[in-house]
């Protein structure tokens, strides 16, 4: 592994955080923990941490011995000053001498102890550090130091490949315990530079921050080094079909099948995020892909990412679509019993009580393509496929020198089920559109980007269509929530389906549509172009159906329901001047509704349409505002509140009006009036 020490960027970071009164030790911290927290092979993901011994000053102006170390929340690779909270050294020593402490006592003291009360949670790994006599401590989950300590017999592979360098701490479960051990273990010979944590990672300490630092990539680096001279040829391959399924073909059944049933037609559905590269299907095309992902996560923090392991599935056949969704969820259903056992066989051991987290997988590979990592947002999800990389290489090492041992299941039970990681779920309550893809067809305009807005805003991700690819991807960064703009003109049923295929590549699926894209045109019925009438149809109902058809597809593969959302207009039910050409194919849009409704009912998948009216819009502009109430000698304020609540209505109540039909779990064949009130407009 490179050493990326460099002296000018250290001095130069050195003396930019002098200037905001960070001492040098501490501003040396923030830089070699930014070197580590870069690399994934070291540090995932929260997956390590870092400190420094150092003085600081309280708010009285007394000055203390404090530890400064790695606040929870806070990513190694972008850390600041404030990411490593300083804790008084001298209450972390004293509880060294107590013989037991519990982790919600340690948790109390550390916060107890704190120079500022506004900090993170320091390190659950903060005794550790602190027991540890050394200025500078570099801990990390390593690939290469996985590889070796994830064996049946790491003790003595530990010594073969390090010396008498490096002491050898046995498993223990992050804490005080583990702290006191590893603190023996240094006493016994405090020449050592570092200590081997088995089934979980590695220690390394100095006297300054570089000498910590390179030490780390010194004992990484004998480790890479030991795996590519002493690694065997790679396992057996697997058959794989003659024809494989693409991707896309197959992630819409997978994330229906990873979706956690409430009943009643109820899901919390999840996002996919598929990963593929040259080095993950060469692994995962193992014959023994299946059992090895059986065997666990390759260190214990993991399990909070992908749970007890990945899961496994058989290679898709490109002939035999209908068969492999059977198997999926043969296969997710097998996991999950396996699951639930673990959870029940481990729980009852003690009398503590535990929740059960849902047992779904998070994290699939597919021989042949790739790997889906799965999570209740993108962010998630793409954190489970960067984990299964990381799985993968440490599998790949320690299957090479040896045979991958990790930590027991029962083992890693207690760390799955920490408490204090269950209380974190407990006040972590997702949105009612959490794990949900809304796909919005005229997107950047006024209604669709508003709707946008507020989908993202209850936790779906949308994606945006719009006929300006910029425009899309403005109203998409607006919306927030890692949502995404397309550029489609729907009236091309190719550029649709390249739209919703772009849905199922990035999020795995779609859930909801909001079927909103539209334009007028105006004219006498009986003197209209027949070619212009025909353009309103193919924009103002075809693409519509287009668009449900679409939907209806990849909803059908999921197998969890789904909603249909049109935005029909007022001129559905009411039609107005001259405005047939809009009118007409938006009857037909209604009834669209209807059918849906109709024919996909018995699926779960609800449709419903909005008649709104009166909507400031590319619709509806400032212009044509400005002409129709010159031409009806009323004030541009009072045409736009021409209406029973005398209330200009606007984009915002419409996006209202579609949330709560996509929030609505047994609205189906409904039509939501948004007009401010039009008793000639009003349904029946
Ligand atoms: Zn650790």
């Amino acid at each position: 592994m490179k050493n990326l020490w460099n002296d000018a960027d250290a001095e130069k970071m050195v003396a930019d955080y002098a200037r905001k009164g960070v001492r040098r030790d501490l501003a040396l911290r923030v830089y070699t923990t930014r070197l580590l927290g870069g690399e994934p092979r070291l540090v995932l993901h929260g997956g390590g941490n870092t400190s420094c011994k150092t003085r600081a000053t309280d708010l009285v102006g007394d000055e203390w011995d404090v530890l400064c170390v790695k606040g929870s929340g806070w990513d190694m690779a972008v850390i600041e000053p404030q990411g490593l909270p300083a804790v008084k050294m001298g209450a972390l020593l004293k509880a060294r001498a107590l013989d037991t402490l519990s982790d919600e006592d340690m948790v109390a003291l550390q916060r107890s102890n704190l120079i500022d009360p506004a900090s993170p949670n320091p390190s659950v790994e903060t005794l550790l550090h602190a027991f540890l006599p050394l200025k500078f401590v570099d801990h990390t989950h390593s690939t290469a130091i996985l590889a070796i300590v994830d064996q049946e017999n790491s003790k003595a592979l530990v010594k073969t490949v390090f010396g008498d360098k490096m002491g050898y701490v046995p498993y223990i479960k992050p804490g005080f315990e583990l702290a006191k051990v590893a603190a023996d273990v240094f006493d016994a010979d405090p020449s050592v530079e570092g200590l081997i944590l088995d089934k979980h990672g590695i220690f390394t300490f100095g006297d300054d921050a570089r000498q910590a630092y390179d030490r780390m990539i010194h004992y990484v680096t004998i480790a890479e080094d030991y795996i590519a001279k002493n690694g065997k040829p790679q396992a057996t391959k697997a058959a794989l079909p003659a024809k494989l399924a693409k991707a896309s073909d197959i992630a819409p059944t997978l994330r229906g099948a990873v979706a956690v049933a409430r009943g009643e037609g109820r899901f919390d559905r999840m996002i996919s995020d598929f990963r593929t590269s040259d080095a993950i299907v060469d692994f995962i095309n193992s014959a023994r892909i299946a059992e090895l992902a059986g065997r666990g996560v390759s260190t214990p923090d993991l399990s909070i990412r992908i749970k007890t392991g990945p899961m496994a599935v058989p290679a898709p056949d490109a002939d035999k679509l209908g068969d492999y969704k059977v198997a999926v969820r043969s296969h997710v259903e097998a996991f999950a019993k396996d699951y639930r056992a673990y959870f029940e066989t481990n729980d009852a051991l003690d009398d503590v009580k535990r929740t059960m987290l849902d047992p779904m997988p998070r994290l699939t590979l597919v021989p042949g393509l790739g790997m889906f990592g799965h999570g209740r947002t993108l962010k998630d999800a793409k954190i489970a496929s960067d984990v299964g990389e990381m799985w993968i290489e440490a599998v790949r090492g320690a299957e090479a020198i040896g045979n991958f041992q990790p930590l027991s299941k029962a083992d890693l039970f207690p760390l799955e089920y920490w408490s204090l990681e269950q209380a974190k779920l407990a006040s972590n309550k997702p949105k009612p559109l959490t794990g949900q893809v809304a796909l919005i067809t005229g997107g950047a305009g006024a209604i669709g980007a508003a709707t946008a807005k507020l989908f993202a805003a209850n936790g779906a991700h949308a994606v945006i269509v719009d006929l300006d690819p910029a425009k899309a991807a403005e109203a998409a960064k607006a919306a927030g929530n890692n949502s995404i703009g397309v550029g489609a003109d729907i009236t091309s049923p190719a550029e649709v389906r390249a739209a919703f295929d772009k849905a199922v590549a990035v999020y795995g699926g779609v859930d909801i549509l909001v079927s909103n894209a539209g334009a007028a045109w105006e004219g006498r019925i009986g003197e209209i172009d027949d070619a212009l009438l025909r353009k309103s149809f193919e924009l103002n109902f075809f693409a519509h159906q287009s668009a449900a058809q679409n939907a209806v597809r990849i909803m059908l593969e999921q197998g969890t329901g789904g909603v249909l959302l049109f935005n029909t207009s007022k001129q559905a039910i009411n039609p107005g001047p001259k405005f047939g050409a809009y009118g007409l194919p938006k009857a037909a849009t209604l009834f669209l509704s209807r059918q849906y409704a109709l024919d996909y009912g018995a699926y779960g998948i609800r449709s419903n349409a909005v008649n709104a009216d009166r909507i400031r819009s590319g619709l509806l502009t400032d212009a044509m505002i400005a002409s129709r109430s010159g031409a009806r000698g009323v004030s541009e304020k009072e045409y736009m509140s021409g209406n029973l609540l005398g209330q200009e209505v606007t984009a915002d109540d419409v996006a209202q009006a579609f949330l709560h039909q996509a929030l609505a779990e047994r609205t189906t064949a409904d039509v939501t009036t948004v007009d401010g009130g039009n008793i000639a407009a009003a349904l029946r």
